[in-house]
């Protein structure tokens, strides 16, 4: 297998060769779905329901993503994503917000057609909030039409992934920081939302540069006035990442790194600041560890500071990097 490509062009073929299959999907099956609570400080919470409907895959390939395994090989057909969030919402109880994460961007008519709009509207009615993802590419006037058929709020979740324009390049993101901005302010000047998600540890970095990175990354978003800012820790299970592990060119966090980053970005006190804990990949090298972990979802649920966690083994120091 050849190096991993410098350049873009070549990137996309190089991960996809390293796929394996797609999970099955049934259109009678509907989709997965939760139902959470969500912080918002000051001991105010959400009930949010979220729900992660099938669709076609998204058109670019990014070196993490995983999400490509619960997609469509085709386009996907007419009315197909309204029926699986009506399905997933009739199983639901009632919520204030409703996250819908399509495993692409809400707004790229391949995975939803713009005829599905105004159904898929009028299943949300209810709620206060309505947050979808999205890559900045598709973020222009449809944002719009989907905008003025919510009595609620619209949130638009996009990947930061990491302000290192060097890295951003090797993630094969197809979209600099130039234009990440550029999407983030049109949504602002529009009267919707943002919230952004930040890669911890992406491939290409070391630790310590993890860490320079991340505290950068939640500054830009900061500065982008992302009202949420989740950090992902970074994690294997695509074949290109194994690959990357292979050739020492991707290691997972450690749980250190990720604590840290929460309470940095929480200390900034100008965006909400979580911990993505749904599929936690960081490495864990001492017996304080797992006190760590409670305390990252005890941070993520009050979005305060809690006291931190003292070693006599590792010291509870940074010096692991
Ligand atoms: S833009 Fe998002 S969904 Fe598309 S490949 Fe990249 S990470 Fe995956
Ligand atoms: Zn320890």
């Amino acid at each position: 297998m050849q190096a991993y490509p410098a350049v873009e062009s070549q990137q996309t073929k190089w991960i996809r060769n390293l796929r394996g299959e797609r999970n099955p999907v049934s259109p009678a099956s509907g989709c997965a779905a939760l139902h959470e609570t969500e912080s918002l400080g000051d001991g105010q919470f959400v009930n949010a329901n979220v729900v992660f409907p099938v669709n076609s895959e998204c058109p670019f390939t990014c070196v993490m993503c995983d999400l490509w395994k619960n997609t469509l090989a085709g386009p996907t057909p007419g009315g197909f994503v309204v029926r699986q969030i009506a399905k997933a919402l009739a199983a639901l109880p009632r919520a204030q917000w409703i996250k819908i994460y399509n495993a692409g961007s809400f707004f790229d008519f391949h995975a939803i057609p713009l005829a599905d709009y105004r159904a898929i509207a009028e299943l949300l009615q209810d709620y206060e909030r309505v947050i979808v993802e999205c890559h900045p590419a598709f973020v222009d006037e449809r944002v719009l039409a989907f905008r003025d058929l919510l009595p609620g709020r619209l949130e638009v979740a996009m990947g930061l992934e990491t302000v290192h324009e060097t890295t951003l390049k090797l993630l094969n993101k197809r979209c600099n920081l130039t234009q990440l901005e550029s999407a983030a302010r049109w949504l602002g000047e529009h009267s919707i939302d943002l919230r952004l998600f930040v890669i911890v540890r992406p491939p290409f970095q070391q630790e310590n540069e993890a860490l320079t990175w991340g505290l950068r990354s939640l500054e830009f978003a900061n500065d982008l006035n992302a009202c949420a800012t989740i950090l992902i820790p970074a994690r294997a299970g695509n074949g290109a990442m194994e690959e990357l592990q292979k050739r020492d060119l991707f290691t997972p966090p450690h749980i250190k790194t990720v604590e840290y980053l929460l309470q940095a970005g929480l200390e900034m006190n100008k965006s909400r600041v979580y911990v993505d804990t749904w599929s936690p990949s960081w490495r864990l090298t001492c017996s304080c560890d797992e006190a760590r972990v409670v305390r990252i979802q005890e941070m993520n649920s009050c979005q305060a500071i809690t006291p931190a966690i003292s070693c006599d083994v590792c010291n509870s120091s940074l010096e692991y990097i």
